[in-house]
Formats: structure tokens, C-alpha cells, sequence
């Protein structure tokens, strides 16, 4: 299958040139040239293999030239690390109401689903595409990506991986992940700044020819493990596809029924993932976008302009703390039927006054597939503590900002379909926000945050988050966002 750039300069004619290149060198992001469908038929089948299985199937429809076994085997070997070997498990809390728990893998977010595959995924996409240098990984993270990117790539042959993450902009949790990282080949950096600023940074080494050239003196070509490449991307899609294959089968729903996600949003990732799986068939009524008060995406659904022109929050749901959602641009590109240019106009729009517009139609399209609302951080907060004394089960902070979006979508709308909410953290990541949400005094140490979570809640403390404490700290360097280039040169040195 052949991909294309969301901005019309380059093509290329498998997936794995675009996932070894991980960003088109016109700036713009790599799309199926077509999406492949799945029927319904297909998905009843589905219905009766395990997670590692579902996902083969759906990630080899766009991956068309590896190998199904051994890709198979890969998927096999990656969702092993998850508790029972189920990457998107379903958790009913009511007759229409579930929450997909994406937090079971080695760095406690649904970050792990794609990044434990995108490895291989990459080895491979280099082999099939003749790529023969070394690779280095560029990652910005709002705090979950970086973490398992690099459990991901550590001691991966041939690869070196970065990560640049905003000082102050990740959880204690967050920041002792990565700052404790092991492996040879990796690197953790802070930057001043924010999410933004960090991705901006990254962005700009890509799509400098100048440092690609330098790069390739020493042998090196750059690659992403952000959701900006498309093997990130990828098996994302999958897990809509298994949440409704559980629902068929508990009876929840009969096949071919709709269903509506509700996804927390920061860069527009995970629930394009959901988008392409409704483009390919799977039956998805709406797809809703949650956003904390960084509520960039709201106004766009709600008047059809994109505008970054705003005061930048710090909120509790710091991996959605974002204003500029790359994946959106993979959005408006179907929305425009699919017109490059006019993509490429709003981008540099985007990045020249930092806002632009969609037409009326591509607005009406939009409110058909999608709604969307934002939380602001004293509900995220109530709805922690309402939901865990209604129904027993306690959510981060993230997912909470998606619970409480889902019931106003269900308010508001009256929807009566079943709803799936994607949880994409587990609480003790978040711990001392989601204590403060049920506890009146939580500590300041994280740790005694989690304990005291665990005595009020006697939800697991998962081992991840245990070994923490004795781990050593490796990597403690801040950076101003001016330096990142230099710290990129001297890393491959
Ligand atoms: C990354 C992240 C998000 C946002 O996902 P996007 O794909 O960037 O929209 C939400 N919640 C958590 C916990 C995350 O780590």
C-alpha cells in the first residue's frame, strides 16, 4: 500500500518507508493512500481470536509487506508484557457504559500498546526499505510517551533513542520513570518550556535538511516515536476493533450494532486511531474528543476554527496539556478530500498567525462524526471521587476528563448507544492529584500518596510503580529549548 504526505511533497510505496521515516520531509505527516475495509463478517471472526491475534489482523491490513507470521509472532511477544496478555481489557460499570483500560503494559499508560510493538515495527520498516544506517529516535513527550518509548527501544540494536520532555510539565511519577531509565542507547532531557515548545524543537531538527545531511556523515537517519509516525498509529487502531469484538461477545451488543468512544485528547493520536477504524467499518456512532481546559479541540469542533492564540494551562492532566494536536492535520487532510495543498496552506496559516478555518462543509462533516467537550480541573477532580463512590473504581486524572465528557455527551445528546471510555493511565501515575480528588490531605511525596491511595481504595499498587523508589537517577540535565540541536549533535557523537 502506498502512503502519502498529508502536504502532497513525497510518497512512498510501502508502510515501512513510512514508518522508518517517521515524518515526510515536506513537514507533513504520512496517510494510507486508501483505508482498507473490514466487514462485518471480518470482524466476527474476530471475535473469537485473543488481543495479540485481533491486532495482526488489523495492523497487516495497512502493513501489507510483512510478513504475517512473523508480525504475528511480534504482536505476541508485545502484548505478553501486558497482564494477561490483553492490552485493551473491557471493565462494564453499567448497562451502556465501559471503560476500555489501556494501562496494563510496562509503563502504566496506553502509550505501551503501540510502543511495544513500534520496534519491531521499525527493524523491520528499515530492512524492507533498504534504510542501512543508524537510527535515532527523536521523541517529545507530555510525559507518557517518552517513558515507553524508551522501554521500548532500550538496547535495540542499531537505534538510539531521545527523549526531550517539558521541566515542569510532567507528574513526580512521570519524571522518575524517565530520569531512572536504564539501557546504553538512551538519552533523557528536560526541556524549559512546554509540551509544545519540546515537539517544536523536534519538529524543526526533521525537517532540517542541513541537519539531516549532518546527521548522515555519521551514518545516522532520524526517526519518530511519536504519534506523528505512522507505526505509532497503527496498533492504536486495533484496540476499537477488540473493545467491540468484547462487547459482541458478553452480549453487550449484536454485530453491526454502533458504538460511541469517548478518548482523551492531547495531540489527536488515539482517537484518529478510532476515526481510521470507523473509516475502515468498524460501526462507530461518535467519536468524542475530551480535553482538559487546554480546550483548544473543543473550539474547533464548536466553530470550525483552530486557533492556538491562547493562555497555556498546567493542569492535572499534564499528557493533555497540548495546543497544537499534530494529528489533527491527518484529520482536516480527509476532511479537505484529501486536497494536499490546501492542508499545506492551513499549516503554514497554523504556523505563521497560528490559526485557520475550515469550510462550512468540512464543519458539517466534522459534527457528523464527532463531538466534543472540555473538563475543567475542579470537575476532573468531583468525577474521580463520584465515580469511585458510585461504582467502586478509580480513575486518573486523564480518564476522568474523558468520564466526565461522556456523561455530558449522553446528557446533552441522548444518545442511547453503548458508550466505551478509553482509560489511558493507571491512577498511581497520577498519584497524588487522584489522592487530593478522594482525600482531603494527601502528602507531598508520591509514594505516600500511592500507600494512602491504596489503604482508601485497595486498588493494586501495580510492581511498576514500587520498584521506582530504589531505582537510580541517571539523567537529570534542563535545557533551554535553543539547545536541543546541540544535545541531538552530541548524543550521536
Ligand atoms: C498521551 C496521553 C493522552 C493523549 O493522547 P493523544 O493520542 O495525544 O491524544 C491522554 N492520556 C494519557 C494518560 C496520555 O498519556
Amino acid at each position: 500500500m502506498k502512503f502519502i504526505s498529508t502536504r502532497g511533497g513525497l510518497q512512498v510505496d510501502c508502510a515501512s518507508k513510512a514508518i522508518a521515516k517517521g515524518l515526510s520531509d515536506d513537514g507533513g505527516l504520512f496517510v494510507p493512500e486508501k483505508f482498507p475495509l473490514v466487514s462485518l463478517d471480518d470482524i466476527s471472526q474476530l471475535c473469537s481470536k485473543d488481543y495479540a491475534e485481533r491486532a495482526c489482523f488489523v495492523i497487516h491490513k495497512f502493513l501489507e509487506e510483512y510478513d504475517y507470521n512473523d508480525l504475528l509472532s511480534a504482536c505476541k511477544n508485545s502484548y505478553s508484557k501486558f497482564e494477561d496478555c490483553d492490552a485493551a481489557p473491557l471493565v462494564k460499570l453499567d448497562d451502556k457504559l465501559f471503560i476500555m483500560e489501556l494501562f496494563h503494559g510496562p509503563t502504566l499508560a496506553f502509550k505501551d500498546v503501540a510502543l511495544t510493538l513500534l520496534p519491531y515495527l521499525l527493524r523491520k520498516g528499515c530492512d524492507y526499505s533498504g534504510v542501512q544506517q543508524d537510527v535515532l529516535i527523536l521523541t517529545a513527550t507530555s510525559g507518557d510517551t517518552g517513558k515507553a518509548a524508551l522501554e521500548g527501544f532500550k538496547d535495540a540494536e542499531g537505534i538510539k533513542i531521545i527523549v526531550f520532555y517539558p521541566s515542569e510539565g510532567v507528574s513526580d511519577m512521570q519524571k522518575l520513570q524517565m530520569c531512572t531509565q536504564e539501557g546504553g542507547n538512551v538519552n533523557v532531557v528536560a526541556i524549559k518550556g512546554n509540551f509544545d515548545d519540546c515537539q517544536t524543537a523536534v519538529k524543526n531538527i526533521f525537517t532540517s535538511q542541513e541537519i539531516r545531511e549532518k546527521l548522515l556523515e555519521k551514518n545516522v537517519v532520524l526517526s519518530s516515536a511519536n504519534s506523528m509516525n505512522f507505526g505509532r498509529l497503527v496498533p492504536q487502531v486495533s484496540y476499537y476493533f477488540s473493545a467491540y469484538a468484547d462487547l459482541v461477545n458478553s452480549n453487550e451488543i449484536k454485530l453491526g450494532d454502533k458504538v460511541n468512544f469517548v478518548v482523551p485528547t492531547g495531540n489527536f493520536g488515539n482517537i484518529l486511531a478510532g476515526y481510521y477504524a470507523k473509516q475502515m467499518g468498524l460501526p462507530i456512532d461518535k467519536l468524542v474528543c475530551a480535553s482538559n481546559s487546554n480546550n483548544v479541540l473543543t473550539e474547533f469542533f464548536a466553530n470550525g476554527t483552530y486557533d492556538t492564540n491562547r493562555e497555556f494551562f498546567k493542569t492535572i492532566s499534564p499528557s493533555m496539556d497540548i495546543l497544537i494536536s499534530s494529528n489533527l492535520e491527518r484529520l482536516i487532510f480527509e476532511l479537505s478530500g484529501r486536497d494536499a495543498e490546501l492542508t499545506k496552506t492551513r499549516m503554514q496559516e497554523l504556523k505563521e498567525v497560528n490559526k485557520y478555518t475550515i469550510s462550512d462543509s468540512e464543519f458539517n462533516q466534522l459534527k457528523k462524526e464527532f463531538f466534543a467537550d472540555y473538563t475543567e480541573e475542579e470537575d476532573c477532580l468531583e468525577t474521580i471521587d463520584e465515580v469511585f463512590e458510585e461504582y467502586g473504581y478509580l480513575l486518573d486524572t486523564h480518564t476522568s476528563v474523558a468520564f466526565n465528557t461522556a456523561k455530558n455527551f449522553v446528557e446533552y445528546t441522548k444518545n442511547d448507544k453503548a458508550v466505551v471510555i478509553l482509560s489511558t493511565a493507571s491512577p498511581y501515575k497520577f498519584a497524588h492529584d487522584v489522592l487530593s480528588a478522594i482525600y482531603e490531605k494527601a502528602p507531598k511525596d508520591a509514594f505516600k500518596c500511592a500507600d494512602k491511595l491504596f489503604e482508601l481504595t485497595a486498588t493494586p499498587i501495580p510492581e511498576q510503580i514500587l520498584e521506582l523508589k530504589n531505582k537510580e537517577r541517571r539523567f537529570n540535565k534542563i535545557i533551554d529549548k535553543t539547545e536541543t540541536l546541540e544535545e541531538v549533535l552530541n548524543f550521536v557523537k
